[in-house]
């Protein structure tokens, strides 16, 4: 991980813009680290699972260097604002659910209300814009306890990223990790073909 940039920053540019979303992903992220104690160099030790595929997952990856490449980040696809962060180093594992519609404060509510409408006025605009930095200032400072709900818990450490064969199709020649080859009478297929070939 950069060392010499501020998680918010690195964020922000792995994200590809600033948004409620991802700053809420930011304070999760940063609770994570307080709560196991993790470095900031120690990303091969942590794993983060995700129970949702929003903006405030790409916090966890380039702040937790929990990464879709590398292995140590594994998504469920349970539609729930939910991340649990396991450090093998300790064998600790925190559990951090975001609150239902975390009120984010009067910003939070006017900020949604005005983002529903797609008449506002130019005045309105300014207004959005207003609160928008308010909301922002408010999910970066405020207690950890307004966002989320959090406690340890007992997880299975999901095994160390494997490497595996490659075999060669035969049909389209391509490479094929092994344990996704598919053995049929005709030979060893990848998924794709295979699919093609029913
Ligand atoms: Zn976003
Ligand atoms: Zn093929």
């Amino acid at each position: 991980m950069y060392k010499d940039i501020s998680p918010l920053e690195l964020a922000i540019q792995f994200h590809g813009h600033i948004c409620p979303g991802l700053l809420m992903g930011v304070r999760a992220a940063e609770l994570a680290m307080e709560q196991l104690n993790l470095k900031r160099d120690q990303d091969e030790d942590v794993v983060a699972i995700v129970e949702t595929d929003s903006c405030g997952v790409d916090a966890l990856q380039s702040i937790l260097g929990c990464t879709f490449g590398k292995g140590n980040l594994i998504f469920r696809d349970y539609g729930k604002t939910v991340y649990t962060i396991i450090d093998r180093s300790s064998n600790r594992a925190l559990r951090i659910a975001q609150m239902k519609r975390a009120s984010m404060g009067a910003a939070g509510q006017r900020y949604r209300e005005l983002k529903e409408r797609n008449d506002l006025n130019q005045n309105e605009q300014a207004e959005l814009e207003q609160v928008r930095q308010e909301l922002f200032q408010y999910i970066t400072t405020c207690p950890y306890e307004e966002l989320f709900a959090w406690n340890e818990v007992e997880t299975e450490l999901p095994p160390r990223a494997s490497i595996h064969k490659t075999l060669t199709c035969g049909k389209c020649g391509e490479g094929v990790m092994e344990p996704r080859a598919i053995k049929t009478v005709e030979g060893i297929l990848c998924q794709p073909c295979f699919d093609l070939a029913r």
